[in-house]
């Protein structure tokens, strides 16, 4: 165990497809209009069926950094927590800062709906193109963090796509 929380037993890697995953919640990787794109935010929209994209349009999209919640609909998953990453201009945009809040919004709102197991994708590392390896360490750090301050959210499962982020997601939590 990680000192005495219990962060590491609670924190899971995968390779795969999100949209498989019977979790309470799948995080997606969205865009500001929270009205569907390519990526990960296709597939759950393919997966999920066309009632995703009418609660989406409710919701009057969602600021950078930020995190909606909804319905899951035909996903494995009750809900989707629609997240926007930021967009990587050079790293001089704050774009670090943005990606924390986006994961630590995800799971401040997960937290609210009484979500207690939730899987991320790796938010912005794809069309959105920040570096991977900088994009884990936040993503790692953040999550720690919010399970060190709250025991109520008993899984983090962290969905890899590539191999290189799944390498990369494997050194960095250290397991084989
Ligand atoms: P962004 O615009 O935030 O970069 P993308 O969807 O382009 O969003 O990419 C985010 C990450 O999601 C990338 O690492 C990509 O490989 C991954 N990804 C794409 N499809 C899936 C999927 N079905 N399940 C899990 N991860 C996926």
């Amino acid at each position: 165990m990680d000192s005495e929380t219990g962060t590491k037993t609670r924190i899971e890697l995968i390779r795969g497809d999100i949209t498989k995953l019977q979790v309470d919640a799948i995080v997606n990787a969205a865009n500001s209009s929270l009205l569907g794109g390519g990526g990960v935010d296709g597939a759950i929209h393919r997966a999920a069926g066309p009632e995703l994209l009418e609660e989406c349009r409710t919701l009057n999209g969602c600021d950078t950094g930020d995190a909606k919640i909804t319905k899951g609909y035909r996903l494995p998953a009750k809900y989707v927590i629609h997240a926007v990453g930021p967009r990587w201009r050079g790293g001089g945009q704050r774009e670090p800062e943005l990606l924390a809040s986006a994961y630590r919004r995800c799971l401040e709102v997960a937290n609210v709906n009484n979500v207690k197991t939730i899987a991320f994708p790796n938010i912005s590392t794809g069309i959105y193109g920040f570096p991977k390896e900088p994009a884990a360490e936040i993503a790692i750090r953040e999550v720690r963090r919010f399970l060190e301050q709250h025991p109520e959210i008993e899984k983090v499962i962290f969905v890899t796509f590539d191999r290189e982020n799944y390498e990369l997601y494997r050194r960095k939590l250290n397991v084989s």
